[in-house]
């Protein structure tokens, strides 16, 4: 009997504990599928809100792209929508676009969006700034300048905007920045180096030009002045007259930017929009960083990055290698000396980018091919200049200076200076370039 008892206790405790696991085994089960779905709607959401970002991101891009090329239908209401979404990412930067481009222009529209952003975008320190900026827009004499500007301070810190290494510092060695730099400057020219001007300005190794660029960019010194200080020496000399029209070529460059500012998008003759340009981003690096193997080119193009500065002959010629040679768009050099420039000037660097790749007014035409080597003889011919700027060719003769591949292998193994090692071999045969650019050049003749 007490066996008896003893079997039906065990079953009822192996029963219970039976139904004791199921039960567990159910709570785990509904317990994992709650997590899962809470996972599951958790980075659907995030999903959900990282491509709704890139959506909006996107189509923000577009319309200010849009804009810029000049495609300029719908893009009010795409801003508007913008705006008016959940999102708030991208609604001051497109009210401030709005704004910016007077898209919108009455003050009760200005009004109505900033109330819409005050009320809804989130972030203290944008509502500080719109608000202020609202203030400083329809009550200048509520927000004072400075009480906008303390304001504001903060937020667009100097030290966020310049520089973080001071590269800039190196142009300290080659440039004074001053008003009475430049007026001492022009005299120096004026009294010593002007009548050799029409000679010697061909000359990169020679002092030759008057170095005024970055003064006139910089508004340091006014070309009506300059001008006047010629005209003053009443003078029919050549020189003097060579000098005051590269004046005139300014201000030409000026008035068509003026009269086609179209030009600064793109190119003035229309045929060369067909232009088979290739894009090779090897080939446009070594042409920034002065390695392509032609020395004269590679001078320049060092010259101008140590010095915020290029010699006028020598910018036709890496221009020139640029469009030609290398079939790059002049928009990717008109770019990168926008960039180096200290003298930098939208109006003569697009016209004259336009001038050498044969797509702009009075433009040399694009058969007209600088021959690198040549130049570089005509223009340099001991190489003072090269070995200036290319230092590693400071041991080759004038011979070989402007095409050292050429110099003998045992002739480079004994002045220590290998090409293809020390300093590369041309990345372009000049000949076979040259006849490239000249069929592409055809191609689009033939088109039109
Ligand atoms: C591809 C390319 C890009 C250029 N980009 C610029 C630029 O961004 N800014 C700029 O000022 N010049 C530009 N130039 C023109 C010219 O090279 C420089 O004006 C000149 O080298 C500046 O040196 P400088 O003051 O000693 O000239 P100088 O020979 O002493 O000439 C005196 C002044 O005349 C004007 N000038 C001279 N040559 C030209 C020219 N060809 N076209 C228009 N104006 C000229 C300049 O204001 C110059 O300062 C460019 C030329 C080329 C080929």
């Amino acid at each position: 009997m007490d066996e008896e008892i003893e079997i039906i206790n065990t079953n009822t405790r192996v029963e219970k504990l039976k139904n004791f696991l199921i039960s567990k085994r159910k709570q785990l089960i509904t317990s994992l599928i709650l997590i899962i779905l809470i996972l599951i709607t958790f980075f659907g959401y995030q999903e959900f809100k990282s491509s709704s970002k890139e959506k909006l991101a996107n189509k923000f891009n577009s319309i200010v792209t849009n804009f810029e090329t000049g495609k300029k239908e719908n893009i009010n209401n795409s801003l508007i929508e913008i705006i008016n979404t959940k999102d708030k990412t991208y609604s001051p930067l497109a009210f401030f676009f709005l704004l910016d481009n007077d898209l919108i222009t009455s003050s009760d529209e200005i009004n109505s969006y900033f109330d819409l952003l005050i009320n809804e975008v989130s972030l203290e320190k944008e509502i500080k700034n719109l608000t202020i900026y609202k203030k400083g827009l329809f009550n200048s004499e509520f927000v004072q300048e400075n009480e906008l500007l303390n304001i504001l301070n903060p937020v667009i810190k100097s030290e966020d905007i310049l520089p973080k290494s001071d590269w800039y510092k190196k142009f300290e060695k080659y440039w004074e920045p001053s008003e009475q730099k430049a007026r001492e400057n022009l005299d120096n020219f004026v009294n010593k180096s002007i009548l050799n001007y029409g000679v010697n300005r061909d000359f990169p190794s020679i002092k030759g030009t008057s170095l005024l660029s970055p003064y006139i960019r910089n508004g340091q010194i006014n070309v009506g002045d300059i001008w006047q200080k010629c005209k003053k020496l009443k003078s029919n000399n050549v020189s003097i007259k060579k000098y005051t029209n590269e004046i005139g070529w300014r201000e030409f460059s000026h008035s068509l930017i003026n009269y086609f500012p179209q030009m600064l998008k793109g190119n003035l003759r229309k045929e060369f929009d067909k232009f088979p340009w290739v894009n090779n981003s090897k080939f446009l690096n070594a042409w920034k960083k002065g390695m392509t193997g032609y020395p004269i080119v590679d001078a320049g193009m060092r010259e101008l990055y140590e010095t915020g500065w290029m010699h006028n002959r020598i910018r036709m010629v890496v221009g020139s290698f640029l469009v030609k040679h290398l079939r790059i768009n002049w928009k990717e050099g008109e770019k990168y000396f926008r960039n180096c420039l200290l003298d930098f000037n939208e109006a003569n660097n697009v016209a004259q980018w336009q001038w050498v790749a044969g797509c702009g007014a009075d433009a040399a035409p694009y058969f007209r091919i600088f021959n690198p080597i040549l130049q570089g003889e005509k223009f340099d011919k001991q190489g003072d200049y090269v070995k200036k700027w290319v230092p590693e060719l400071s041991k080759v003769p004038p011979k070989y200076i402007h095409k050292p591949w050429e110099m003998e292998k045992k002739y480079q193994e004994a002045i220590n200076t290998i090409i293809g090692s020390s300093y590369p071999m041309p990345i372009v045969v000049h000949e076979k370039a040259r006849a490239d650019a000249l069929s592409a050049f055809q191609s689009i003749k033939k088109k039109n």
